[in-house]
């Protein structure tokens, strides 16, 4: 054991969890992120969205495309559908790293960590045909972003407008979608997404279906682009609108009625990868205000020898520590095909635990940088990292994690 080392999470410490693949992956991501993303962010944050893509697309590209040729598609796809077969614990402990090597959660989603749309494909696409074929386009670069929000419904989803008519071999789809994140046209052209509608509108969330849509299909109509305050270069979002849009029926990604479950499961899958983007956020917020703290005098000492700095950062270690060991432990016990890790029970009371712990790592980390932290520039990358996190609040909002969880605990619907 190194004592001089800093006491943080080291992959190289780690051999029992990280295989050679997985080492010889965390060096191309910490390449491509020294040539494409740190040479850049700045300019890619500040533009955002659309123009980020439009104004650097020589840059933005690269950066996608980079990634694609490095292998990084679909990691989690089984063997037996061509792909490399990763855990959720080997892609979740790489999602940590890339978070921490490029500062943001959102470098590590241009990664593409397969989930949601590999668990969706697997477990709930009825056609076998599909399945592969989506696979096989995720391993050549195509991404999945996933359609599901409905802006009169929210985080309802029964009560969704968007409707999936059967007309013989097909379905026409129509609804508006909003705050769809990563649908900007794909680096290579392949770009496909699920969408969430109701093929019964009798009923709520037992009339949803889920479709792959290619993003070349004929009548999605992207509208207003948003400006966000975080995420803003990786994610450009917009409101869309599906109109007349026709799908095969061998391209549902569910069985009729089941969208709504098949989306759960892969958002709980999703969301232990998340735990871990947390983790890397936790880590690195440490990591800096060590840096800042060590290195800077006032009174004559370095700030970190006051007993008053020892307090969030002591804090901050324990909540970044006590993420990790949840968030793993709901890995591992998904890998091992625990029924209730299956359930979502262990990746969500992981996420309840890393994710307000990275965000509040952040702010402590703000606090003990004093003004610095606030200039946009000078704050980097904290304040870079702290708006980027915020998106840790959405996917299903911290309150229905908390009513799952709380049903899970008295095993009744609440
Ligand atoms: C940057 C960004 C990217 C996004 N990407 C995507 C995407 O790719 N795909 C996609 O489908 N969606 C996406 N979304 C949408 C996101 O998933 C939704 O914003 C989220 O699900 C919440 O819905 P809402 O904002 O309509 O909140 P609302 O449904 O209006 O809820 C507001 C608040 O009320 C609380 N609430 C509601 N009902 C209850 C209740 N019964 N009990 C307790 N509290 C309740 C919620 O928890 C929430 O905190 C994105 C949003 C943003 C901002």
């Amino acid at each position: 054991m190194d004592l001089m080392k800093l006491n943080i999470y080291d992959p190289a410490d780690h051999p029992e969890e990280w295989t050679p693949e997985m080492y010889q992956k965390l060096e191309q991501a910490r390449d491509i992120v020294e040539e494409w993303w740190l040479p850049n962010r700045r300019q890619l944050d500040r533009l955002g969205g659309v123009l980020a893509m439009t104004e650097m697309s020589d840059v933005y590209y690269g950066l996608h495309k980079s990634i694609i040729d490095a292998g990084f598609y679909g990691r989690t796809i089984p063997k037996e559908y061509g792909g490399p077969g990763w855990s959720l614990l080997q892609c979740s402990l790489l999602s940590a790293e890339i978070t921490k090597v490029g500062f943001t959660p959102r470098l590590d989603d241009a990664f593409f960590t397969g989930e949601p749309a590999v668990q969706i494909l697997l477990k709930w696409t009825p056609d076998e045909d599909a399945k592969r074929e989506y696979f096989k386009r995720t391993l050549d670069g195509g991404f999945c972003t996933v359609w599901a929000t409905d802006p009169e419904s929210g985080v309802d989803m029964g009560g969704m407008r968007g409707s999936a008519v059967r007309d013989g071999d097909h379905y026409i789809l129509n609804g508006p979608k909003w705050w769809m994140a990563m649908c900007s046209p794909g680096p290579v052209g392949l770009q496909w997404h699920l969408a969430l509608l109701k093929t019964d509108t009798t009923k709520r969330t037992s009339g949803l279906t889920l479709f792959i849509l290619n993003d070349e299909e004929p009548g999605i109509i992207r509208g207003r682009e948003g400006d966000l305050m975080g995420a803003r270069w990786g994610c450009a979002r917009y409101e869309l609108l599906l109109k007349d849009v026709k799908v095969q029926k061998k391209y549902l990604a569910s069985p009729e009625g089941k969208g709504l479950y098949a989306l759960v499961d892969g958002m709980n899958k999703h969301m232990a990868n998340q735990a871990f983007q947390a983790v890397g956020v936790s880590e690195a917020a440490i990591k800096l205000v060590l840096d800042y703290t060590q290195s800077t005098i006032r009174w004559d000492h370095p700030i970190i020898e006051y007993q008053g700095v020892h307090f969030p950062i002591a804090d901050m270690w324990v909540n970044a520590e006590a993420s990790r060991a949840i968030t793993t432990k709901a890995c591992k016990l998904w890998d091992e095909g625990d029924q209730e890790a299956l359930h979502g029970k262990w990746a969500i009371l992981a996420f309840r635990m890393a994710a307000p712990s990275a965000l509040e790592a952040c702010l402590k980390g703000i606090e003990l940088m004093g003004a610095r932290a606030i200039e946009r520039e000078e704050g980097w990358p904290l304040e870079l990292m702290y708006r980027d996190s915020m998106i840790f609040t959405l996917y299903r909002t911290p309150n229905i994690d908390r009513k799952f969880l709380a049903s899970y605990l008295v095993r009744r619907r609440l």
